[in-house]
This record gives structure tokens, C-alpha cells and sequence, in this order.
């Protein structure tokens, strides 16, 4: 299974201290305009609301507050993760060591154009689905009711089964590992069904240029309330969660695979296979990570002695066990 990856520039794994963690939440905090709070509770940043505190958890106000923050973690030899809305994040109980960096809401500034848009990586996925609606591009349609940010979407190709956002996208500027600006081609995301090679290169994305097609405005806006409604009917979308949990094989909905299984209103304590959509697994209330986890290892197995398919996953797994 996927056990998250590192988005951050390199740095040695190395323990910190409580002492060491608050000493370096107050030196980070003179060299920043935006937010720094130490022990953060990563539930508060999940959509799951599901997650134990992160050491150092910052909200960069701008590009240079983020790449300050980059570098500060790489030189105190803290591990550190980029996030965006937590959307496809399932965070331990335990909390996360080091560093984790929320670009939402900031660097979401967007430049509309008549053929696409220059977007920034913290910019809500929702927000521009709105705004192209009003000024008449058609492409991010695919995109509608993902509550992701466009970094996010990026590193995990998000999209449905009318497309995926590496679909749209021309270039971006990145962080790279070693904290150098660079402008990437869509050909160096690499992508393909939900995967980009972002994580594994540990870059950072700060804004991005997206292809789109000009379109009659109330056009647009059909599409997307039709795919709106087409979504709510089938997503329990207003549940605690994370979205699917499982990529779809080739062949086959993993959703279909779970139902069929009959795994819908599965639990363990507080989490459960959703009764909407088996492959939703969503939040009562008061589940822990260890409980989600043993969920999803329940409905994995379940496919695999039912059907002999070996489910993997969509969310991302991170943090302390
Ligand atoms: C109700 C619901 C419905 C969903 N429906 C869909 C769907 O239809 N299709 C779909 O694909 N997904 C869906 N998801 C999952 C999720 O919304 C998407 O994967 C989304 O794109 C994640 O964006 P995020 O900003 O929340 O990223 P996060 O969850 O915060 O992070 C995801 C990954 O992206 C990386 N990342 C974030 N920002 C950056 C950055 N700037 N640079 C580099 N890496 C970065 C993180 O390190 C992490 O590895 C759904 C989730 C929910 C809760």
C-alpha cells in the first residue's frame, strides 16, 4: 500500500526534541510573514477530520515564505510535507514529525486568459470550476466536486471519468528538491490514472499554466451542474472523508467490486464503508486513524477473497504509527 511520500526539498531524518520543536517554531516564526504553530492537529487539515498534531505546522503567506520555510526545514533536519486541503490524506494517530506546510488559501492567485489560466498551487479547485464558469473556458468541468486545491489535484492527477487535470496543463513552476525555482513541461509530471511523478521528485508546485477552451458561459454552466447533481446522487458528499479510497482497476469500479461484496456499512468504531457508495469510507464522528486503517485492510482483503482483485489505494497514508 502507499505509505505517502516526502514533498519537500531533502533533508536527513533526524529526532527532534519537544525543546528542539518549539525552539525552532519560534526562530521559524521571526523569518515569516504567514503562520507557524507547533503540535497542530492534523484533524483540523484533513477532510477525513481524522489525524494527530504535526510538529511544526505553517501557512506561508507568499512564494518566499515557502521557499524560507523549505530551506529552514532542510537545514534543522526536519522531514517536511506540502499539503493543500487535505482531501486525499488519511493521517496517522500518532501526528506527523517535522514540518508540514499548508498552501491554502494563500498562493491561489489566478490570471485568467482566453485560452487557459495561470493558477496558483493553494487556489481551490471549486473556486476555479466558478470563475471559468464566468468567463467562459470549458476543461475544469472534470474536476467538479473534488475539494482538492490545484496542487493537490496535480500530484495526484485528480479528475473523473470526463478527464484529469494533467489533461489541462501546459507547464508550472516548481520547488525543486533542492529549493531551485524551475519550470516543468506537462511531460515531466508523467502522468497517467491518478499518479504524477511529483511526490518522487519531491518538488513543490507554485502556480501552473492550464489549457482551456473558450465556450459559451451558460454551456459551461450546464455541464457542471449536471455533473454536480450527477455526483451528489451517487457521493456522500457531505460525510467526513476522503473521496474513494480505492483506484479503480482496469476493468472494473472498485466501488462496484466493494458493493457486490456486500461491504456497505462495514465498521470499525467509528469509521464505516459508506452506505451511498462502498468505496467511500467516511467518518462518523470520532473514528482514529487505526480504525480507518483497519477498515480499509478489511475491505482490501474483501476484494481480493471474493473477487481475486487486489485493490490500491487512492488516499495517501502519512504520519507516525
Ligand atoms: C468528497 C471527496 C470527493 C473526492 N472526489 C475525487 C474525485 O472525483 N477525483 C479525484 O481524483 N479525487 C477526489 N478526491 C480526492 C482529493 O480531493 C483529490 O486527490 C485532490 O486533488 C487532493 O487535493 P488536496 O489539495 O486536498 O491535496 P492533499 O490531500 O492536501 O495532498 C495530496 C497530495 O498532493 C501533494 N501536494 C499538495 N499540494 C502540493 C503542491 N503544491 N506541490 C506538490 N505536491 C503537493 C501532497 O503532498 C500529497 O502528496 C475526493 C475527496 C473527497 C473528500
Amino acid at each position: 500500500m502507499n505509505t505517502g511520500q516526502q514533498t519537500c526539498i531533502a533533508a536527513p531524518l533526524v529526532v527532534q526534541s519537544r525543546r528542539q520543536i518549539e525552539l525552532a517554531g519560534a526562530e521559524l516564526t521571526t523569518l515569516l510573514r504567514g503562520r507557524v504553530r507547533v503540535g497542530e492537529p492534523m484533524a483540523r487539515h484533513t477532510t477525513f477530520r481524522i489525524g494527530g498534531a504535526a510538529d511544526l505546522f505553517v501557512q506561508p503567506h507568499d512564494e518566499e515564505d515557502l521557499a524560507t520555510t523549505l530551506r529552514f526545514a532542510r537545514d534543522k533536519g526536519f522531514p517536511c510535507k506540502v499539503i493543500g486541503n487535505g482531501s486525499n490524506l488519511l493521517v496517522s494517530d500518532g501526528g506527523i514529525r517535522g514540518v508540514v506546510v499548508r498552501l491554502a488559501p494563500r498562493l491561489a492567485d489566478v490570471e485568467w486568459l482566453e485560452d487557459g489560466a495561470h493558477v496558483g498551487a493553494g487556489a481551490r479547485l471549486a473556486t476555479l470550476v466558478k470563475q471559468a464558469c464566468e468567463v467562459g473556458l470549458s476543461g475544469l468541468e472534470s474536476t467538479v466536486g473534488i475539494p482538492g486545491t490545484l496542487g493537490g489535484a496535480l500530484a495526484t492527477n485528480a479528475g473523473t471519468d470526463t478527464g484529469s487535470i494533467g489533461d489541462l496543463v501546459v507547464g508550472a513552476t516548481v520547488l525543486d528538491h533542492d529549493g531551485e525555482l524551475r519550470q516543468w513541461t506537462a511531460e515531466q509530471f508523467a502522468y497517467r490514472y491518478r499518479h504524477s511523478n511529483l511526490g518522487s521528485s519531491r518538488a513543490t508546485v507554485i502556480r501552473a499554466h492550464l489549457k482551456l477552451e473558450p465556450a459559451a458561459k451558460d454551456d459551461v454552466l450546464a455541464k457542471v451542474d449536471r455533473l454536480r447533481q450527477k455526483r451528489s446522487g451517487r457521493q456522500p458528499l457531505r460525510a467526513w472523508s476522503a473521496g474513494s479510497v480505492f483506484k479503480n482497476p482496469r476493468a472494473v469500479a472498485a466501488g462496484k467490486v466493494l458493493d457486490r461484496a456486500g461491504a456497505k456499512g462495514h465498521r470499525v468504531d467509528d469509521a464505516e464503508v459508506s452506505r451511498k457508495h462502498a468505496n467511500f469510507l467516511i467518518n462518523r464522528g470520532h473514528a482514529t486513524a487505526a480504525a480507518m486503517r483497519e477498515l480499509i485492510a478489511w475491505a482490501h482483503d474483501l476484494g481480493l477473497a471474493r473477487y481475486g482483485i487486489d485493490l490500491e489505494l487512492e488516499i495517501e497514508l502519512i504520519g507516525e504509527r
